[in-house]
């Protein structure tokens, strides 16, 4: 199936807005029948019809991560509890998670945006699609799953983890395109490497969707390197259904996010006014298509820009750079605020440095330090970390560098840090656990 709707994607700007204003309206009169908005916006006298042009939307209250935990489970479900279908919802390891709720019409809208970001990367109805991610609360299984049916290709439910599993039904059913997070791919293709194979002569893969967790340019092009395939950038959040909110084009020139279906602002983390637009700030979405359970200007914290200028693809939809970590990513260490994804990208421009690290921040008398775990590339690894003083230098001054903070590098042996099945963990630290 061809799945670009040319109408929505190529909307020129003032016919965007036309239709985002429509949608907010209708939206707010959804939106009125959940208990916790129609008590907010009785507070503000807010309502339907309220929003003229699209810049008033800077009237409507901001909705947070803490507005759903405080509101759990039902406060902010709008429908009957027999007219929804599924739920989702994050892990929460600490206090109520965040869950967010889907009519059937809710799900066929969110398999429309996914088929339609899977198309915009190039994958067709015949492509072998093997979904490689957890399938569960997560919203990474059945949202690829029901997009890539909804496309047509052949789906593989293959689930998280089980590389060796991966392989086989890569091999066996000529997998021609995946989903994965990225820091599995690193470890998918150790074990490519330890059964002799090459995923280059090996496989038919040529397209990967990465997702789910930030990542650098450098780390996307090690993985396009290791396994000769395009890998496209693919972002989203369980408040905005999951996945199928904001992914690149086949010009990898940054992620085309669907205006049709969400509201994007960026405003500053800490005045929350609206940033010059091209300047780094806090992504905040509304929904325009969700019945169960729609949100208004929610913050997710995930920091972005607008990129300039036009998309040689035609789609008009406005681009958000890669996402380069959230407001609550950044630590403070001797002074200096970090980003982990600063580190990776000095340490993935490393040859010898491998795709897997972990940054541990620790108070050693009286000092905070940052120390920094670096698995050695298998083709570097001779078997003697001692020997490798020079390179541990070298780490340690670029990454000063950049973060103007002196590190401690421990170089480690190729596969020995902990890999999570899910979301790669990449910073532990140890103040906040003392
Ligand atoms: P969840 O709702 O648990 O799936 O987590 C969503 C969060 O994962 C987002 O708010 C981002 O912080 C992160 N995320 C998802 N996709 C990407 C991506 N492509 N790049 C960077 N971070 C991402
Ligand atoms: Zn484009």
């Amino acid at each position: 199936m061809i799945f670009w709707e040319k109408d929505i994607e190529t909307l020129q700007r003032s016919g965007i807005h036309k239709l985002q204003v429509e949608k907010l309206n209708q939206t707010i009169t959804i939106a009125q029948n959940s208990l916790y908005y129609d008590k907010l916006f009785k507070q503000k006298g807010i309502k339907p019809g309220t929003i003229k042009n699209i810049e008033e939307i800077t009237k409507l209250p901001f909705t947070t991560k803490q507005d759903l935990r405080d509101h759990f489970p039902y406060g902010f479900l709008t429908v009957d509890r027999r007219d929804v279908v599924r739920l989702h919802s994050s892990s929460g390891t600490t206090g109520n998670p965040t869950v967010i709720f889907h009519t059937a019409s809710d799900l066929k809208n969110w398999a429309n945006l996914v088929a339609r970001s899977l198309f915009t990367a190039g994958i067709r109805d015949t492509d072998v699609f093997q979904n490689i991610c957890g399938y569960g609360l997560f919203t990474g299984g059945l949202g690829f799953q029901y997009g890539i049916e909804r496309l047509g290709c052949l789906s593989i439910p293959a689930g998280a983890g089980n590389s060796l599993r991966q392989i086989k039904l890569m091999q066996d059913y000529g997998t021609t395109a995946a989903h994965a997070i990225p820091s599995y791919l690193n470890r998918l293709y150790d074990v490519f490497k330890e059964l002799n194979l090459d995923p280059k002569r090996d496989t038919q893969l040529h397209t990967f969707v990465i997702g789910a967790e930030p990542h650098t340019e450098e780390q996307r092009r090690r993985i396009e390197e290791m396994f000769g395939v395009k890998a496209y950038n693919s972002f989203g959040l369980s408040e905005m259904n999951g996945p199928g909110v904001a992914f690149e084009c086949t010009f990898q020139n940054g992620l085309h996010i669907w205006e049709d279906a969400f509201i994007v602002e960026i405003v500053d983390p800490e005045t929350l006014e609206p940033v010059p637009h091209g300047e780094v700030g806090e992504l905040v979405m509304t929904t325009l298509d969700r019945i169960a359970m729609p949100l208004i200007r929610y913050r997710t914290r995930d920091l972005t820009r607008f990129l300039p200028g036009d998309c040689p693809c035609g789609r008009t939809h406005y681009r958000l750079d890669r996402i380069t970590g959230r407001t609550d990513d950044m630590f403070i260490v001797k002074g200096c605020n970090i980003f982990p994804m600063q580190i990776e990208g000095v340490l993935m421009k490393i040859p010898e440095a491998g795709s897997n690290y972990l940054i541990t921040i620790e108070n050693i008398n009286d000092n905070d330090e940052l120390i920094i775990q670096v698995e050695v590339k298998r083709e570097w690894f001779s078997g003697d970390l001692a020997k490798l003083d020079n390179l541990t230098r070298l780490m340690a001054h670029k990454v000063r560098d950049e973060v103007l903070v002196k590190p401690i590098i421990k170089l480690v042996e190729p596969g020995s840090l902990p890999q999570s099945e899910g979301k790669a963990v990449r910073v532990i630290d140890k103040r906040k656990i003392l």
